[in-house]
């Protein structure tokens, strides 16, 4: 690809970001949310997409040369139009859609947005369906509009990355190498992440003046936010309190059933309420065992940990037989770009011994594995409280009889299983 074609699609795309800021200022936490990725071969057709982790898919040669509506005299208000589009697939959360029928659910939600956009103004490329075209009313939900479709029998399509027609909303339409999913995995956001951002576009857009598309973005402020699996606030204070006296020896598990929860207010600083001074070192398993799904899991509750204790940045490391480069200090929107570094085996022998050699001055740290490795007999001095954090897998165990043991499932065989007493 020619340096200077990149450059140009990067400077129009810049300049429809500007637009759709300035129509839609609500919007900016969802838009400069997304993650640009410039394809690298042109693929004919296929103009912008979004993956459901918030990754913006673009082809250089469509923003640039390859698209009529696009050079012609309104084209970057089409291309803000483009934008602004993808902005809605992530902020009305269209990714609900994944495990329901991906052809039709993606035309379901393009319905859904076109319609609420062609309202309020915007320009949209010429082929973008509307829900006339199906006979269907405007202004419904993605889940009415796709209840709709179902009745229709339609026939089956596919137009990856064919902008507001069907091929543009994620739920894996297998875009060009490397694939959505290749994309999700290395640039893409945390779902706790995307969740923060959309809260705070929709609190942005109901402050706004009304009249504008932003009411659809209401649907946002009520869905629930899925309730962590892991109070960690509990977690971390209960474990400092015991540092200061508070528990039998021995009991080194978090129980929260028997917990009584006024004693710890007012005895020890709220989390949250004020800012978490102490130092963390965060080791992310990065063994072979650790797939994808796994390793999602550990983001997201090393983001939940900095969220809810209120840790402002800590120190990520990875490791899998031994420590995986140097620890370095992250902050909450780090963490989903932090490629996983290793896939060997397991053996945290070594990888905690690695660690005391680097003489860190932490007051915790917290091992996210599946515990599928051998761990020392006693636990390490010098890394301050461990918590083991084990995620839901196939190999899940207890590594170590030392420690705090957390576990990521609410499932309760599992946790009778994993002999965690809450
Ligand atoms: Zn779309």
């Amino acid at each position: 690809m020619k340096k200077t074609l990149l450059r140009e699609a990067m400077d129009r795309i810049s300049k429809a970001r500007h637009i759709v800021q300035a129509r839609a200022p609500y919007s900016s936490p969802t838009l400069y949310g997304l993650v640009p990725h410039f394809l690298e071969e042109n693929k004919k057709g296929f103009s912008l997409a979004v993956t459901e982790k918030s990754v913006l898919i673009i082809n250089p040669w469509w923003v640039v040369e390859d698209e009529p509506e696009v050079q012609g005299k309104n084209g970057m208000e089409v291309l803000a139009g483009g934008l602004y589009h993808e902005v809605n697939h992530i902020q009305r959360d269209m990714s609900r859609f994944i495990g329901l029928k991906a052809e039709i659910a993606r035309i379901a939600s393009d319905l859904a947005i076109n319609c609420t956009m062609q309202r309020a103004g915007w320009q949209l490329p010429s082929w973008v369906l509307y829900p006339d075209q199906y006979g269907l009313p405007n202004f419904k939900t993605f889940e009415w509009y796709y209840q709709a479709l179902l009745r229709m029998n339609l026939p089956e399509q596919t137009s990856p990355g064919r902008l507001g027609a069907g091929g543009c909303g994620s739920a894996n339409f297998n875009a060009p190498s490397p694939t959505e999913k290749e994309l999700d995995q290395v640039l893409g956001r945390a779902p706790e992440e995307i969740q923060e951002i959309r809260i705070q576009s929709a609190l942005k857009a109901r402050a706004s003046s009304p009249g504008t598309d932003a009411g659809a973005w209401e649907e946002v402020l009520s869905f629930k936010k899925e309730k962590p699996i892991i109070p960690w606030e509990h977690v971390i204070k209960r474990t400092f309190q015991r540092s200061m006296g508070g528990t039998s020896p021995g009991d080194d598990d978090v129980s929260y059933a028997r917990q009584n929860r006024r004693n710890l207010i007012g005895n020890i600083i709220m989390p949250g309420q004020v800012a978490f001074e102490r130092k963390a070192l965060f080791i992310r398993d990065s063994s072979g065992s650790m797939g994808t799904e796994e390793g999602n899991q550990v983001n997201n509750q090393i983001i939940q940990i900095m969220h809810n204790v209120g840790f402002a940045a800590v120190y990520v490391v990875d490791g899998d037989v031994h420590l995986q480069g140097k620890p370095t200090l992250c902050q909450p929107r780090d963490i989903p770009r932090l490629q996983l570094k290793g896939r060997g085996g397991t053996d945290f022998r070594s990888v905690l011994d690695d660690v005391l050699k680097l003489k860190l001055k932490v007051d915790v740290t917290v091992i996210f594995t599946d515990g599928d490795g051998p761990a020392p007999r006693q636990k390490p001095k010098g890394l301050g409280h461990i918590i083991w954090c084990v995620v839901n897998s196939p190999y899940m165990r207890k590594p170590a009889n030392w420690g705090t043991l957390v576990v990521c499932s609410n499932d309760r065989e599992v946790l009778r299983r994993m002999g965690q007493p809450y």
